[in-house]
């Protein structure tokens, strides 16, 4: 077995998993007109749910590797919350028949949140604005060595395959192990396809993904850099790192996360950024900060090193960083 191919197996059947957890709980518990609920315990079961189902094959496969994810069990154990615990219990039975409340919570609590040599990080569903939106979601999960992201895996369920087709088929893993390979398939394993950013070279061709919710980024300061570079095309807005995968595979050719006026001096999550960014990388394309720092994952949760996110195809990253500048 080559290097490596225990963890790339491990990941992508949590991963896949995960996803099928969550839209489960969606369809169940969301329905359609999710819009106007404003209930979130459909995504804190979610949450929950997908951890724990992660954190036990993880841990189960590499009982030695540290787990950083983005939740913890201490709530779920308090007697209030004893109905959300019973339901997500309920949604890990379908694939871990005999998980008790119990071992749902102490899954969850593998998380540690001290970086080591060797980690795993994981964000059980990240863009939960999007799956209460029924909306763009993913189940993000790397692997970090000496601060270097060497695996990573989306599952997005409710992402277009073929960005010919936006109405067409859902569900999209993306997989990227350093130095080897960035590939789309679909959640069985089927069509399978190497990933590469798009050529464009010149500005105006480009086009911007960026987030859907406006506390997340700088909307407007996002809207005047690219009429600064005479981008006329519309940002695709889309929730959590599917915009990696989205920027991987050639459908926008910038990904750009400014902070928003309403928390400027927010401090990105590693499990907000490491997954997919091998898959961009691994595709061709190029990521940094703002200020074109790499993306530093060695100094705990925080990206206390970086600002802001920008990502590319590679030829139009200094272009942008010299615009970003003034
Ligand atoms: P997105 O779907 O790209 O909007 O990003 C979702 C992620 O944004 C969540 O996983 C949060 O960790 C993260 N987030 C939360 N608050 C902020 C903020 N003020 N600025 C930037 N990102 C945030
Ligand atoms: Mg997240």
């Amino acid at each position: 077995m080559d290097k490596y191919s225990l963890e790339v197996i491990t990941a992508i059947e949590a991963a896949v998993q995960a996803s099928e957890l969550c839209q489960k709980i969606r369809k169940d518990l969301i329905g359609e007109e999710s819009i106007l609920k404003s209930d979130r315990s459909p995504v804190t079961i979610a949450d929950y749910g997908s951890q724990a189902i992660v954190c036990k094959l993880i841990r189960e496969k590499f009982p030695e590797d540290t787990i950083i994810a983005e939740e913890d069990a201490k709530e779920l154990r308090e007697p209030v919350r004893s109905n959300i615990l019973e339901k997500v219990t309920h949604y890990v039975r379908a694939f871990i028949p005999t998980a008790s409340s119990k071992d749902v919570c102490s899954w969850i609590d593998f998380s540690s949140d001290s970086i080591t040599d060797r980690f795993w990080t994981i964000d059980p569903i990240d863009g939960t604005k999007g799956f209460l939106r029924s909306d763009q979601y993913a189940i993000a999960l790397a692997l970090v060595e000496k601060g270097v992201v060497i695996l990573g895996i989306l599952a997005c369920p409710n992402l277009y395959a073929d960005i010919h087709q936006p109405l067409g088929e859902k569900g999209c893993l993306f997989v990227a192990l350093r130095g080897k390979f960035s590939i789309q398939m679909d959640f069985k394993g089927g069509s399978k396809q190497t990933l590469s950013v798009s050529k464009i070279k010149n500005p105006p061709e480009a086009t911007m993904t960026e987030s859907v919710e406006p506390d997340h980024a700088d909307h407007l300061f996002h809207q005047r850099l690219a009429e600064k570079l005479n981008i006329s095309k519309p940002s695709l807005r889309i929730d959590s790192q599917a915009k990696y995968g989205v920027v991987a595979r050639g459908e926008a050719s910038l990904y750009l996360r400014v902070p928003s006026p309403s928390d400027p001096g927010y401090k990105e999550n590693i499990w907000d950024h490491a997954a997919g960014s091998i898959i961009a990388e691994e595709a061709g394309g190029k990521v940094t900060d703002i200020l074109g720092r790499p993306l530093d994952f060695s100094c705990g949760i925080k990206m206390i090193k970086n600002h802001g996110i920008l990502v590319s195809n590679g030829i139009l990253h200094e272009v942008v960083l010299e615009a970003l500048k003034i």
